[in-house]
């Protein structure tokens, strides 16, 4: 199959008298951006998923994404597993990923682009597992309002899994007429294979979530999306598919190329269109769900379950067994570790997501969130340190590999000069922090870096010179 944007199966171009019209172009698409870089994925894709053992203490963080959730419990209660143990304004619950003891409520390390804490619920485990008795399943979520299906997901408290943690109720009620469902399992961080595996194993759960969610959404197409190089996760698609027998999803296998996974860049890769800048792929009429988000949806309705775990990617030549666990949010990360083996070596570095937009991590003594999709232990052969910085030679390699068409030298030689207007002329804000530039500069310039710092500079003092 060749790495190009194309259709492998199902015909969404066929339309409804209720839907808005779409019509997908199967015109295989080559980004003239990004980068094909080395991938590590089969490290960790070579076993199946492995159950991680409940975890005797889970620490579950109260922010999600942009929101800071409010404890609902204290130090001293009993919690029953998917019992709310926190909810944000918009309604979106945490919950208690094991039955036990709440020990502490309070500020905790926690993994992020900087070492930080934020507030977070600590549970000793206790006692054999028991169920809340809010978790029920609904037998055909289809004959249930789409609003209700949205209040449901939120109490369930379902985020984006690709890594953004933003509400998935609140996507789902976009308050405008969505032509298509864009499914994203394009993984394009060269670590991570939690999305591949899950597709591989449990493509027909991701069918049954995409269907729920194109529901609530009242779109009657939807296109599942793999990388070119995920042979096994597009079969297990195709197949699903055909046993469903829904021709309203369809499978479409994208360029592996980084970044061909952000949302802009996906909607582009699958429909040929742009998402204006400062705008989102709604107002194009479409929203973009991660694989893993679906398939949370889809166990919330079979189960009853909600958000309580998650696959997380175990992998680097640090680790002596590398592979993909489901692991219950709020487990040490060193649990993770010993279950992959141990440490073969010191790593020399320890990265939560990919190299690409991941965090470093300061060490292995923090817990699992809903947005850690990749634990990288590192060698030095794999991660070679920075090398010394050097005068940008002007060379454009950064402009030719940049997926927001941004000049990036430009940006990083007014950044330096404090020239504000400038950067906003260039358009800073349409940075998607990808790490493309950086990647490709030959003079080694962490570019990445200082945008990333000056917009939170900017962010942070709003009456900057502009
Ligand atoms: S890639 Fe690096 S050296 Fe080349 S133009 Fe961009 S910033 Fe300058
Ligand atoms: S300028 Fe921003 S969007 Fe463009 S390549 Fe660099 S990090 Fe990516």
């Amino acid at each position: 199959m060749t790495a190009t944007g194309h259709v492998m199966s199902s015909s969404p171009g066929t339309t409804d008298s209720t839907a808005p019209r779409w019509r997908y172009d199967p015109q295989p698409r080559r980004p003239d951006w990004g980068i094909h870089g080395t991938t590590f994925k089969n490290i960790s894709k070579q076993t199946p998923i492995r159950i991680a053992p409940l975890p005797a203490q889970a620490t579950l963080c109260l922010q999600q994404g942009p929101f800071t959730a409010t404890p609902l419990v204290v130090p001293g209660e009993r919690v029953l597993t998917g019992q709310p143990i926190a909810v944000d304004t918009g309604g979106t619950r945490i919950h208690a990923s094991v039955t036990g003891r709440v020990s502490a409520v309070g500020l905790r390390p926690v993994p992020g682009p900087q070492p930080t804490r934020a507030p977070c619920v600590v549970i000793q485990r206790e006692g054999d597992e028991e169920w809340h008795e809010s978790c029920e399943p609904v037998a055909d979520p289809s004959r249930l309002a789409p609003a209700e299906v949205c209040r449901r997901i939120a109490a369930a408290g379902i985020v984006g899994l690709g890594g953004a943690l933003y509400p998935t109720a609140r996507k789902l009620a976009p308050g405008v007429p969505i032509r298509a469902l864009l499914v994203n399992g394009v993984e394009c961080e060269p670590w991570i294979t939690c999305d591949e595996v899950l597709l591989r194993e449990r493509a027909a759960s991701v069918i049954a979530g995409a269907r729920i969610a194109m529901h609530a959404l009242g779109a009657a197409h939807a296109v599942i999306a793999v990388e070119g190089d995920m042979p096994e996760a597009r079969v297990a698609v195709h197949d699903a598919l055909q046993a469903a027998g829904d021709s309203g999803i369809g499978l479409a296998v994208v360029t592996a190329k980084y970044p061909a996974g952000g949302e802009r860049q996906l909607v582009q890769l699958l429909t040929g269109e742009e998402v204006p800048a400062g705008g989102l792929p709604r107002d194009l009429g479409y929203v973009v769900q991660n694989a893993g988000t679906l398939a949370a949806i889809a166990t919330l309705f079979r189960s009853g379950e909600p958000l309580v775990a998650r696959i997380v990617t175990v992998t680097g030549n640090g680790v002596a067994a590398p592979g993909n666990f489901e692991a219950r949010i709020g487990t040490p990360l060193r649990q993770l570790v010993d279950l992959a083996g141990g440490y073969r070596y010191p790593p020399t570095r320890l990265l939560m997501g990919g190299p690409m937009m991941g965090w470093a991590l300061p060490d292995d003594d923090l817990a699992v969130t809903k947005a850690t999709n990749c634990l990288v232990a590192a060698t030095a052969a794999e991660l070679a340190p920075p090398r010394p910085e050097m005068p940008c030679i002007r060379c454009g390699e950064c402009v030719q590999t940049c997926p927001a068409r941004l000049l990036p030298h430009e940006l990083h030689a007014a950044l330096r000069r404090g020239d504000y207007a400038t950067l906003a002329a260039l358009a800073l804000d349409a940075c998607i922090e990808c790490g493309c530039c950086d990647y490709v500069c030959p003079s080694a310039i962490p570019l990445t870096a200082r945008f990333v710092a000056a917009r939170r500079q900017d962010a942070a003092e709003p009456d900057a010179p502009s």
